[in-house]
This record gives C-alpha cells, sequence and structure tokens, in this order.
C-alpha cells in the first residue's frame, strides 16, 4: 500500500498551494542527501516527498490524485510513480533557487562530494493509431545513444583525488576562508579517461543504434509524455544513462471520434433501412462489428455499445462507442418514388408521433435540469 501524499508531506487535505510548498521545503531540506550522506532511509524520504510535491504542486494532478488516489497514476509510469534524483533537483530551482547551488548535473554526494553524473535524456515522438491507444500497445522503436565505447577505461582525476571538489584557502579581511567548488578536470565525477577507443569522443562515449521497446499503457492522449528510464545517453565513468522521454501523437481516425474515454460514431441508414429494419456493420477498436436495426427506428437515435470505447488510463473499466443513427434523406427521387412518397403525405403511419423515448436533444437538456 502506497503512503498517502498528504501524509508524507504531514499537511491536510485542504491545505494551500502555499502550505504544500512550505511542507515540501521543509521536508527536502531534512532529508536532502547532502545532509544525509550515505543514509538510505533519508534518501527514501527525500524521494517521497519528491514525489508527493509533484502531484500535489499541479492542480491537474491534484485532482486527479484527489479523485482516485495513486490508482491515477498507475500503470504508465506518468505524473507521481518513479521520479529520479534529475527530476527532484530540477524541482528545486523553482522551491528553492539556487539554495542548493544551481548546476546540479547529476546525483547528490552520496559519499563525500562526489557526484555521479547522469547521461542527458533521449526525446523521440510515438504515433499511434486509435486502435493503439484504445488497445495498448508495445512499440519497437530505434534510438541513437550515446553509451561507453567497447574498450574505454576511466581513472581516478589526478586533480580531485576522485573527490570531484576541490578545496581553495583563502585570506579575506574576515580571516582564512575555505571553498569547495566542482573539479574542473572530471566534472565533479571524479574520474577521467584513460583509454580513449578509436571513435569515442572525449567522454569515451560512442553513438550507437538501438532498438528499444516501449510499452504504451491503453487510454494515452495526445500530448502526454512516458518515460522509459535509463534508455538516454550514457555517462562517462561510474555515472548511470538519463532517460528516453517518449511523446504521444495520436492519428485521427477515419470514423470513430474520441470523447474522453467514449466514441463517437455516425451511422447514415437509407429510409427504407429506417423503415423496414437493418443489420449494419460498423468500425470499433476491435475490428468491424454488425448491430442490428429494428424496424422504425429514428434519425437521431444513440445506440450505446458499452465497454466498447477506450479503455481507461486510471485503470477503472472502459468507456463506451455511441453510434448516432443518421436517416438519410434523398434528395432526388424518380416519378414513380415521388408519386409514392404524395401519397403518403397524409396517411396517418407518416404523421410524426414522438413517444416518451424519441425526447428531443432539447427535451432531454430540460429534464437534466429539472
Ligand atoms: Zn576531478
Amino acid at each position: 500500500m502506497k503512503e498517502d501524499y498528504y501524509d508524507i508531506l504531514g499537511v491536510s487535505k485542504g491545505a494551500s498551494a502555499a502550505e504544500i510548498k512550505k511542507a515540501y521545503r521543509k521536508k527536502a531540506l531534512e532529508y536532502h542527501p547532502d545532509k544525509n550522506p550515505g543514509d538510505a532511509k533519508a534518501e527514501e524520504m527525500f524521494k517521497k516527498a519528491a514525489e508527493a510535491y509533484e502531484v500535489l504542486s499541479d492542480p491537474d494532478k491534484k485532482a486527479k490524485y484527489d479523485q482516485f488516489g495513486h490508482a491515477a497514476f498507475e500503470g504508465g509510469g506518468f505524473g507521481g510513480g518513479g521520479m529520479n534524483m534529475e527530476d527532484i533537483f530540477s524541482q528545486f530551482g523553482d522551491i528553492f533557487g539556487s539554495a542548493f547551488g544551481g548546476g546540479f548535473s547529476g546525483f547528490g554526494g552520496f559519499g563525500g562530494g562526489q557526484r555521479r553524473v547522469k547521461g542527458s535524456n533521449l526525446r523521440i515522438r510515438v504515433k499511434l493509431t486509435l486502435e493503439e491507444v484504445a488497445n495498448g500497445v508495445e512499440k519497437k522503436v530505434k534510438v541513437k545513444r550515446k553509451l561507453q565505447a567497447d574498450g574505454v577505461t576511466y581513472k581516478t582525476c589526478p586533480t580531485c583525488g576522485g573527490s570531484g571538489q576541490v578545496t581553495k584557502i583563502a585570506n579575506t579581511i574576515l580571516g582564512r576562508m575555505q571553498t569547495s567548488t566542482t573539479c574542473s578536470t572530471c566534472g565533479g565525477t571524479g574520474q577521467v579517461i584513460d583509454h580513449r577507443p578509436s571513435g569515442a569522443d572525449t567522454h569515451g562515449l560512442k553513438t550507437v543504434e538501438e532498438t528499444v521497446s516501449i510499452k504504451i499503457p491503453p487510454g494515452v492522449e495526445d500530448g502526454m509524455q512516458l518515460k522509459v528510464s535509463g534508455k538516454g545517453n550514457g555517462a562517462p565513468g561510474n555515472g548511470i544513462p538519463g532517460d528516453l522521454l517518449v511523446a504521444i501523437e495520436t492519428e485521427e481516425h477515419s470514423t470513430l471520434k474520441r470523447e474522453g474515454d467514449n466514441l463517437h460514431y455516425d451511422l447514415y441508414i437509407s429510409i427504407s433501412e429506417a423503415v423496414l429494419g437493418s443489420s449494419k456493420e460498423i468500425d470499433t477498436v476491435g475490428g468491424k462489428v454488425r448491430i442490428k436495426l429494428e424496424p422504425g427506428i429514428q434519425s437521431g437515435k444513440i445506440l450505446r455499445l458499452r465497454g466498447k470505447g477506450i479503455q481507461s488510463l486510471n485503470g477503472y473499466g472502459s468507456g463506451d462507442l455511441l453510434v448516432h443513427v443518421n436517416v438519410w434523406t434523398p434528395k432526388e427521387l424518380t416519378r414513380e418514388q415521388r408519386e409514392f412518397f404524395e401519397r403518403m403525405q397524409n396517411d396517418e403511419n407518416f404523421v410524426p408521433r414522438p413517444e416518451k423515448s424519441d425526447k428531443s436533444f432539447f427535451e432531454k437538456v430540460k429534464d437534466m435540469f429539472s
């Protein structure tokens, strides 16, 4: 059972944005890895607080969380789950200004100021059909990643001796001041390249093409971003790779229109099909389906195919497919057809007599408010 985000930050459910921010600032300062070197428990708390803040500081995510709890973010790695240190430190610009030295390039100093550098993130776009969105899909994409070249070796940085920090002592009017700065030789990693194979860059990295498999959960929407951890560019030395960020793009379907988790389909039938009844084939995200139309079906009727919509991203069931029945009125008639309809003009079977179930749209709306 995941801990409640409000409990983690120690605020009430009705806390204001300012209170949430203040509570997070306090927790982050308390559990910051620089203050608790090597303390796995503190690091865990630090990450939990950051995840809670990420959700509760975003009005959209907060609303989802308030409504669905943790289930709102399951199944896709969106929002809440799986924050890494880089994400957390990138939050800090907003909250703490430069309190933690701004230019964090990677992991905080676990064990003596040395930083594990994180490789840069890679970004790709993935285009999905409506069927893929509805059912979820596994996409294999080719990605050009920079990874440590075969045969590359690193050695301890001679400038800082592996600590990643250099200490300077300066005489000032206040006395002797000791300042620590990131080692410029190794960029704080504590390691420099030893053997550089041909084709590798100055960091010992080489571009390779790799096929990455991306699991996309059902129900995603255009513009969403998915993260595949550790599939970005590699880092030199004992650094860790960045992430692969996947931007979701969705294609329009030729006949099905999406609205939330529901789908809409416009069905056109002839007057004779409406009068005599018919069976029609329609598109669904699971392939073609045949539906039966009762004799005397009215134009404007909406047939609801339960569960034939899009599977919900938060895991709560599926939407429906709404089939809108439109009766097509012919614009041209033969003399024979015209005579037939003229004869029917005063026929009592052709006089509209809407029943309660055939209520017009306006009446339905009126009912909703009464
Ligand atoms: Zn160094």
